[in-house]
């Protein structure tokens, strides 16, 4: 008999739980993954995200060739095609069971749903596991039994609750027995739109994504709390777009950075404590399926702001010409590169939410139609973070200066004079984060006089 492993955002075959499941289920084991350009134009993917899957699917198909399990690709539309294209697929090859890692946002929980009916329907044993968490959700919970909603709580209860989950990281299946078929070739554009993205930046493999693991946790780790916020140094793991495609998963980087730590306490590592609040926007988007929906986690404080249409400047934030160096010299970054700095998504986020005041919703888009490590839950989190409606958020009235930010985090300008070439004449220093700097060499003026917006903002808020 055959056992199915469906693939979605879980591409290692390493620390991959279904995928062990599967092959112990039965001598044989085929991979399946599923096209469904439809359901991923109206999630906004991006062409970066969807071409660096594509690429690690090839990489996976690959080894999983290597191990006797061949790869079939289903060219569908929409996440409602799955049930019925699963169930022909279970029809055609006499499979006794499949197994998938969970996907927590509404639409993939759904989907997910009605592939587990439609299988049990025809006798097929159907388990889905929660390789994408190192904590599954529901299980890190106050002492009333309810959901975190604040981080600090959730980050101490999560640890102590560390213990009661096997930490080891799971080795790759061992060979199956040959199945006799063929594996389908994987189409360029998925069937989507034409991908993109920086190969020379971001290699895919199993390989390569553990050797990046493993030189940041050997070289930059351990300055990782004193550094991580100056976005002109390569301070942080830029592990992102692989954890958000599941080429890595949390518990190998927690398993890496464990075995490094010597005497240090691992468990107080400030780059665990980011992994963590990885954790905590999957749980929330669990335990509150509204969010799932776009609904603002604290309407009440939403309910205060008029989000202004206010295009042209929505466009020059998009573009990177705001004129304000440290929000254009980031959006650059996120443009050139697919990836943004931490402190600089906060930066732009804030900017364009309480400068603005464009609707977060629209910044959030944008984000994930151009991220490379685009993630549902971890992009909403961090906007409605930013924008004071999320979880744990900061007060509406704390509102980012722009320039004191440039000023305090790029103090010398060397980050936004190498996304914004013609502040590279401008003196190194506080200069290079005034806004308008660099005008008369062809930077834009700036799109709002900062005091004025703040007050703005902060009138409108309060009335
Ligand atoms: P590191 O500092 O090395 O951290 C290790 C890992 O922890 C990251 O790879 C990531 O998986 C996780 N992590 C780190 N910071 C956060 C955080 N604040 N929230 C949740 N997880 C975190 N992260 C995404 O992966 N995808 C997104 O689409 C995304 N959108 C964001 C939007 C906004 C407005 C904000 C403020 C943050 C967003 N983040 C997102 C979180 C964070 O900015 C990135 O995870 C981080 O910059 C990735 O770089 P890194 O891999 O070098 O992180």
């Amino acid at each position: 008999e055959l056992s199915l492993i469906w693939l979605r955002n879980d591409l290692r075959l390493a620390d991959n739980p279904a995928l062990t499941w599967a092959c112990k289920q039965a001598k044989k084991t085929l991979a399946v993954v599923t096209l469904t350009p439809q359901s991923w134009e109206s999630h906004g993917e991006s062409a970066a995200r969807m071409g660096l899957w594509r690429d690690q699917l090839r990489s996976v198909a690959e080894h999983l060739q290597e191990l006797n399990i061949p790869l079939r690709v289903l060219r569908l539309d929409s996440f409602d095609d799955c049930a019925p294209a699963l169930t022909d697929l279970v029809r055609e090859l006499n499979t006794g069971a499949l197994a998938f890692n969970y996907e927590y946002p509404l639409n993939e929980r759904n989907r997910d749903q009605t592939v587990c009916k439609a299988l049990e329907s025809v006798g097929v044993e159907v388990r889905g596991f929660h390789g994408e968490l190192i904590i599954p959700p529901g299980q890190v919970l106050t002492g009333q039994g309810g959901p975190f909603k604040v981080y600090t709580p959730f980050s101490r209860a999560w640890r102590r609750r560390l213990a009661d989950f096997d930490r080891s990281v799971l080795p790759v299946p061992e060979a199956q027995q040959t199945t006799g078929l063929d594996s389908d070739p994987v189409p360029d554009d998925l069937d989507y739109k034409p991908l993109q993205y920086r190969e020379d930046l971001w290699q895919v493999g199993e390989e390569a994504v553990s050797e990046r693991l493993n030189c940041f946790i050997d070289e930059r780790e351990p300055d990782y709390a004193d550094k991580r916020d100056f976005p002109a140094l390569p301070a942080t793991s830029a592990l992102s777009p692989y954890l958000t495609i599941g080429a890595i998963s949390p518990r190998q980087c927690m398993a890496s950075l464990r075995a490094a730590a010597g005497s240090r306490d691992w468990l107080e590592s400030s780059w665990l404590n980011e992994i963590i609040w990885r954790e905590f926007y999957r749980h929330l988007l669990v335990a509150f399926p509204g969010l799932s929906r776009l609904e603002p986690f604290r309407p009440e404080v939403e309910e205060k702001i008029s989000w202004l249409k206010n295009d042209a400047a929505f466009e020059a934030w998009c573009r990177g010409e705001t004129g304000f160096p440290i929000v254009d010299a980031a959006m650059k970054q996120l443009l050139e590169t697919g990836w943004m700095h931490n402190r600089l998504r906060m930066v732009v986020a804030s900017f364009l939410t309480k400068l603005l005041r464009v609707d977060w919703r629209l910044g959030a888009d944008f984000f994930m139609r151009h991220l490379i490590d685009a993630d549902f839950a971890s992009n909403l989190g961090g906007w409605q973070w930013s924008s004071s409606v999320g979880a744990d958020a900061a007060p509406y009235f704390r509102i980012f200066n722009p320039q004191a930010q440039g000023e305090k985090f790029d103090a010398e300008g060397r980050f936004v004079a190498r996304w914004l070439p013609q502040l590279e004449s401008v003196k190194p220093g506080k200069s290079r984060q005034i806004p308008g700097a660099g005008a008369a060499l062809g930077r834009p003026e700036p799109v709002i006089d900062y005091k004025k917006a703040r007050a703005a903002s902060l009138d409108d808020y309060q009335n």
